[in-house]
């Protein structure tokens, strides 16, 4: 396709988007290493090296013959889908590299580097006070941000954008608002008749074996183990270091088995996206997924849709016996399902379960854009955190450690993160009903463990496109309508309301 083009200013731009790309892979291999292999004491060379990299990009982005030839390809009428689309998409990190002045890039990562630090003092010592002047900063300094990209409808759209281009806070609001409705009465009911939490989740399992079935698993679920590779890391997270190389790690704990198998179905969810994006994109920006909400539902649908339900984990289990004879010899298919699906009230986000999830995400949502609207101050919110708790969720955290301070996003600037959660279990629930629609029941086969045709579908309808349209239109496109939290809905009330044995 590029290679063929005439345009001239196209063929200029070529070398300068490869250049893009290399950097990228260079500075994406040295996270993965620093995450994964870095000895400690090389954290702050590392650091180093990374600032010099990115002070590069920068520099090359931010071009002034790059604004020049961008804007002679958006009047251009000789280029095809993926080259406009390429435009389109540089044309946003041009202009946001370029729209926020060094100053304030500078004053960011300073107070980024600066909270980080206080959060990780403050939440064991269990004080919102050390956090709190870090946090106005962030804040004040994320307003001006959003103020230099410049918005529309409200400030808070502007940095949303950084996660979910084209999305805003009005649409969230009503997105959230009907998911909200919806989940409060159906997680009500349900845990009105929730039991302990089973003990067979809490048993010891050797580590080395955890890893050696999660080799197995990732790969019997179409990752390419010749073009990526499965390591440990406590974060697990996915990395694509170029189309031949995307690498996915998962955790082993000491007790629990659920925590390791499903990191790893989740990242195999990101990777098999990554995996799935045509080499001919490999080198251009429209190569990437348009989201992280996108993103996410790739990992949430094989993690929860596929890896939770009841006919995957009839394939699943017997599998984890094979591995772990002693510790899972007495499960029951039966005992398996309900287990990796148990609900219960947490205060903490990352241990809440498919149901209660979307709350705590809503709580975050809420409480941010009531900052961006300025209806709240740092200052405010251990008290608006505890007051939403007690609301959403029906529980009062125990401490600020196990509440306002429990996640790092806020300390790194993260602020538009959060609801890209909440919507990708949507885009999730939404494109699985599409595919079921199309394909028709796939119990059968997820319960041999077939998930070849799933597969195939998301690889045509959603990984092929890559970036060619933002998220909501490539959604529109696959589903046929806008956005809502119908799907997701429909989906939780028919699986926890068999489970659990209740009617909303
Ligand atoms: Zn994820």
């Amino acid at each position: 396709m590029s290679e063929s083009a005439a345009n001239p200013s196209w063929n200029k731009l070529v070398p300068r988007m490869r250049e893009f790309k290399d950097l990228s892979s260079a500075l994406g291999l040295l996270a993965w290493d620093q995450a994964v292999m870095m000895p400690p004491k090389g954290a702050a060379a590392r650091a180093r090296t990374q600032a010099t990299l990115e002070a590069i990009v920068h520099a090359r982005l931010t071009d002034p013959e790059i604004g020049e030839l961008l804007e002679e390809l958006e009047s251009a009428t000789d280029l095809d889908q993926d080259q406009r689309a390429s435009v389109r998409v540089l044309r946003r990190d041009y202009d946001k590299a370029t729209k926020v002045p060094e100053r304030l890039v500078r004053a960011l990562a300073e107070a980024h580097g600066r909270a980080y630090q206080a959060w990780t003092e403050a939440r064991p010592a269990d004080d919102f006070s050390i956090f709190e002047p870090h946090l106005k900063r962030v804040v004040d300094l994320k307003r001006e941000e959003a103020d230099a990209l410049g918005w529309e409808a409200e400030r808070y759209d502007a940095l949303l954008d950084h996660f979910e281009p084209g999305m805003t806070a009005a649409e969230l609001d009503k997105i959230f608002a009907e998911l909200v409705d919806g989940l409060e009465p159906l997680i009500d009911a349900v845990l009105g008749r929730v039991t302990d939490e089973p003990d067979w989740l809490l048993r010891p399992f050797d580590a080395g074996r955890q890893l050696d079935f999660c080799n197995w698993l990732v790969e019997h679920l179409g990752y390419d183990m010749g073009a990526g590779r499965l390591d440990i890391s406590p974060h697990p997270f996915t990395m694509t270091v170029s189309r031949g190389d995307v690498r996915q790690t998962t955790r082993t704990e000491k007790q629990g088995l659920s925590g390791s198998v499903y990191a790893a179905i989740h990242e195999t969810g990101h990777a098999l996206y990554e995996q799935g994006i045509p080499e001919h994109m490999g080198d251009l920006p429209v190569g990437a997924a348009p989201s992280l909400a996108l993103h996410e539902s790739q990992s949430r649908m094989w993690e929860n849709q596929v890896g939770r339900s009841r006919a995957f984990t009839t394939f699943l289990l017997p599998r984890l016996k094979d591995t772990f004879s002693d510790e899972l010899g007495m499960l029951s298919p039966d005992d398996f399902y309900r287990g990796v699906n148990h609900v219960r009230r947490s205060a903490i986000r990352v241990h809440a379960d498919e149901l209660t999830y979307n709350l705590h995400v809503a709580v975050r949502f809420e409480i941010e854009t009531a900052l961006f609207r300025g209806e709240l101050e740092a200052s405010d919110l251990p008290g608006a955190w505890d007051e939403a708790y007690e609301r959403r969720i029906r529980i009062r955290p125990p401490n600020a450690s196990d509440g306002v301070l429990q996640d790092m996003h806020w300390s790194m600037g993260g602020i538009g993160y959060f609801p890209t959660y909440s919507l990708g279990n949507i885009y999730a629930a939404a494109f699985f009903a599409e595919a079921k629609n199309d394909l028709g029941d796939l119990d059968e086969e997820l319960k041999r463990g077939e998930t070849s045709r799933l597969l195939k579908w998301l690889r045509e309808h959603i990984h092929s496109q890559a970036y060619r349209y933002e998220a909501k239109e490539l959604a529109q496109r696959v589903t046929g309508g806008p956005v809502t939290a119908a799907p997701l809905l429909d989906y939780l009330r028919e699986k926890y309301g068999e489970l659990y044995e209740v009617s909303v």
